[in-house]
């Protein structure tokens, strides 16, 4: 198999990349390294059988050129984070939704399968404990610019429906819960990076707010296997599937166990939301809670994670202690 991994410099595309390789197939990285990084795949950075492209999703010609190249496509570039997209709502939204439009028109011409790498931030604010596939999104209004990484994400969503519906391509779509692990920087907003960089440092870890919100979060090495059974899986193509974790955990309870695994003499500090997004405008609304149900990849593929929170945060502590990573 040739497979072509979009963002395959980003925290999800290189462990992805790793494993592709390790199955035999012939890997074509396009990231653009804006968030990703050619340290991240440094394991294989010299493998026969891997070749990097430094270039945008969203370059029409060079997408088609590469997705020409492959079987099979797994699109996972996007710009993510909700640092990066509270700063620049326009580049997210045009990154977002122009490169999956432009990765579903190639694959599309060259009749290849594609993995589309949706979020479960189009859930929005919905408040059921457990989300499945056909729930309602509840997002608040476009002037707050969180929602547009979900606004985007659901386009390219609808995008992959339009393709699937008109042309017969064949295409998943994935809702990523919190997926986390080794290699994701907790520079733009994400929360167990951030954690695991405090505890490390001795600095104080900031939950934001009560620290009651909620989420589940899931080792990214429960999801690579993921994306490649449901992509192999001619009967999911047309498909949406949630994917994260069983586990869930309040964000205050988060950060005693960050503090536990990491035998950390941090303290815990409540941080205001205006406080902690204020350099980014009053663009900022909490999820409360967020959880998947995640039957519906379980009875497609047997998906079940493995990795439980402790584990986690223990691999994502020996990550940062060996890279010395910046928080
Ligand atoms: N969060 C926090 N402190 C931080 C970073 C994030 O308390 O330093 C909270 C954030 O407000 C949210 C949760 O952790 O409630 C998860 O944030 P993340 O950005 O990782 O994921 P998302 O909100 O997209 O689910």
């Amino acid at each position: 198999m040739r497979s072509l991994v979009t963002g395959g410099a980003g925290f999800i595309g290189s462990h992805l990349t790793e494993h592709l390789l390790a199955a035999g197939d012939e890997v074509v990285v396009l990231d653009n390294l804006t968030t990703g990084s050619m340290a991240n795949l440094a394991s294989v950075r010299r493998h026969p059988r891997l070749r990097t492209v430094t270039g945008s999703v969203c370059d029409e010609a060079l997408v088609r050129r590469e997705v020409a190249t492959v079987d099979r496509v797994f699109h996972l570039g996007a710009l993510v984070g909700v640092f990066n997209i509270l700063e620049d709502p326009l580049g997210g939204l045009r990154t977002n939704i122009r490169g999956a439009e432009s990765v579903l028109a190639a694959a599309h011409e060259h009749d290849v399968p594609i993995l589309m790498a949706s979020s479960s931030e189009v859930y929005g604010k919905n408040s059921k404990p457990r989300l499945t596939e056909q729930d309602d999104q509840v997002l608040g209004p476009p002037q707050l610019s969180r929602w547009t990484y979900a606004e985007a994400k659901a386009v390219a969503e609808s995008l992959t429906y339009g393709y699937v519906a008109k042309h017969a391509l064949r295409a998943v779509t994935v809702r990523l819960f919190n997926t986390v692990g080794p290699r994701q920087t907790g520079r733009y907003g994400m929360v167990v990076p951030r954690f695991v960089g405090q505890a490390l440092a001795g600095d104080p870890l900031t939950v934001y707010g009560g620290g009651a919100q909620r989420r589940c979060f899931c080792h990214v090495l429960d999801i690579v296997p993921a994306l490649v059974a449901l992509l192999e899986d001619e009967t999911a193509h047309g498909g949406t599937f949630n994917l994260g974790g069983l586990e869930q955990v309040d964000i205050a309870e988060l950060a005693r166990r960050v503090v536990a695994v990491t035998q950390s003499s941090s303290e815990i500090v409540h941080v205001e939301y205006q406080q902690a997004y204020e350099t980014y405008g009053p663009g900022f609304e909490e999820v409360p809670s967020r959880a998947p149900d995640c039957a519906k990849a379980f009875a497609q593929i047997g998906y079940r994670p493995r990795h439980d929170l402790a584990t986690i945060v223990a691999d994502v502590a020996a990550y940062q202690r060996a890279a010395s990573v910046l928080v």
